[in-house]
C-alpha cells in the first residue's frame, strides 16, 4: 500500500523514514520489495537514497555488462563471429575508453541523477513505495520507453552528424570505427547529456501524463537499455543474437555498419526508423555485396574467403572515413558522397 506523497515528504522532513512504511506490512512482501524498503529506512533520506541506488545501479549494470564482452573479446573461439574480423581491441584502448566513460559518469550522469529524485516527486512518480507494480504493468510502459527513446535517438543522431555538432561533440563516439561493448558510452559529456534525454524523456512523459509510474519500472527500462547500447557495440553477431529471433531489432549487426562505413543506420534498437526514411540503403546495399562476395567465392580456400570479405570491409571503411573528412570539412564533399 503507498502513502501519499504529502505524507512521504512530512516523515522525509521529519527523518522517519520508518514511517514510510508504517501501514505496509513488510513482512508479506518479496525479498526485493523488503530490500528496497530496508534502504530507504537505512539512509533515512528519500533523495539520497534514490540517487545513490540510481547510480550505482547505472554503474553495477554498465561495467558489469562490459566485463561480459571483455571476457568473450579474450576468448579466440567467438572471433568467428566478429564482425569486423581483426579487430579486436587492444588492453590499453579498452582502458583509455574505461577512463573517458567514468569522466562522463562522474560530471554529467552523476548531477544528473542526483537532480532525478525530485524531479520525479514533482511528476508523481512512485520512488520508495512498495509493493512493485505488475509485470503487465511493466511491460506496455517498458515498450513504450523503447519506441520513444528509438525515435528520439534516431533524428537526435542525424543531428549530431551535422557538421558543425559532429566535429565538436560526436566524433568522439566514432573514434572507434569497430566498436566493442565499453565503447557504448565513449561519448563526449554533451552527447551523453543529448542522447540521454531519449531515455529519461520517455518516462519523464509518461508520469507527467498518467501519473502512475513507479521508479523500479524505471530501472527495468534503463538496465534493458544499456543492455541494448552495449551489445550494439559489441562487434559480434552470433547465430543466438536478438534480431535473428526478432528481424526488427538492430543489434550489433545494425550499429556496427554505422561505425565502419559512418552513414546510415541511426537508430537504437529497432530497424524501421531507418527502412522508412530511407537511411539504410547503403547497409543493405553492403549486405548484398557480401552475400554476392560469399557466393562467388564458393568453393575457394577459407583463407581466399577471408581476404574477399576484409577487401570489402575495406573498401566501406575508406568510403567513411572520406565521409567523415568531408562532415568535418577538413575535405569538400562532391554530389557522390552524401553524408547523413
Ligand atoms: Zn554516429
Ligand atoms: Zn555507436
Amino acid at each position: 500500500m503507498a502513502l501519499n506523497a504529502t505524507a512521504a515528504a512530512a516523515a522525509a522532513a521529519h527523518g522517519t523514514a520508518q514511517q514510510l512504511y508504517a501501514h505496509v506490512d513488510l513482512s508479506k512482501l518479496g525479498w526485493l520489495e523488503q530490500f528496497w524498503a530496508a534502504w530507504y529506512i537505512w539512509i533515512d533520506n528519500p533523495v539520497i537514497a534514490t540517487g545513490l541506488m540510481s547510480f550505482l545501479l547505472h554503474e553495477i549494470v554498465y561495467f558489469g555488462r562490459c566485463v561480459l564482452w571483455i571476457i568473450i573479446d579474450a576468448i579466440p573461439y567467438f572471433q568467428r563471429w566478429k564482425l569486423q574480423p581483426n579487430k579486436i581491441p587492444t588492453p590499453q584502448e579498452q582502458w583509455e575508453c574505461t577512463k573517458q566513460v567514468l569522466f562522463s559518469h562522474f560530471t554529467i550522469e552523476l548531477p544528473a541523477i542526483w537532480l532525478f529524485h525530485p524531479l520525479a516527486e514533482v511528476l508523481g512518480m512512485q520512488t520508495y513505495q512498495v509493493p512493485f507494480p505488475s509485470w503487465q504493468t511493466m511491460l506496455p510502459q517498458v515498450a513504450i520507453f523503447f519506441v520513444f527513446e528509438d525515435m528520439f535517438h534516431y533524428f537526435a543522431h542525424q543531428a549530431l552528424h551535422w557538421g558543425p555538432l559532429y566535429k565538436h561533440i560526436h566524433k568522439l563516439h566514432h573514434k572507434y570505427s569497430a566498436p566493442f561493448g565499453l565503447a557504448a558510452e565513449y561519448a563526449h559529456p554533451a552527447e551523453v547529456f543529448i542522447l540521454g534525454t531519449g531515455t529519461i524523456a520517455g518516462p519523464m512523459l509518461y508520469c507527467y501524463f498518467t501519473r502512475n509510474l513507479h521508479i523500479f519500472t524505471v530501472y527495468v527500462w534503463i538496465t534493458l537499455r544499456l543492455f541494448q547500447a552495449i551489445d550494439a557495440h559489441s562487434g559480434y553477431d552470433f547465430p543466438w543474437s536478438l534480431q535473428h529471433i526478432l528481424p526488427f531489432w538492430s543489434g550489433a549487426e545494425h550499429h556496427d555498419f554505422h561505425h565502419m562505413a559512418f552513414t546510415n543506420n541511426h537508430s537504437t534498437s529497432f530497424r524501421w526508423c531507418d527502412r522508412l526514411f530511407g537511411t539504410d540503403d547503403k547497409y543493405r546495399e553492403y549486405r548484398l555485396r557480401i552475400a554476392a562476395s560469399k557466393a562467388a567465392m564458393k568453393g575457394k580456400s577459407k583463407a581466399e574467403q577471408e581476404a574477399a570479405e576484409r577487401q570489402l570491409i575495406a573498401e566501406i571503411e575508406a568510403e567513411g572515413q572520406r565521409a567523415e573528412a568531408v562532415a568535418e570539412g577538413s575535405i569538400p564533399g562532391d554530389k557522390t558522397v552524401k553524408v547523413q
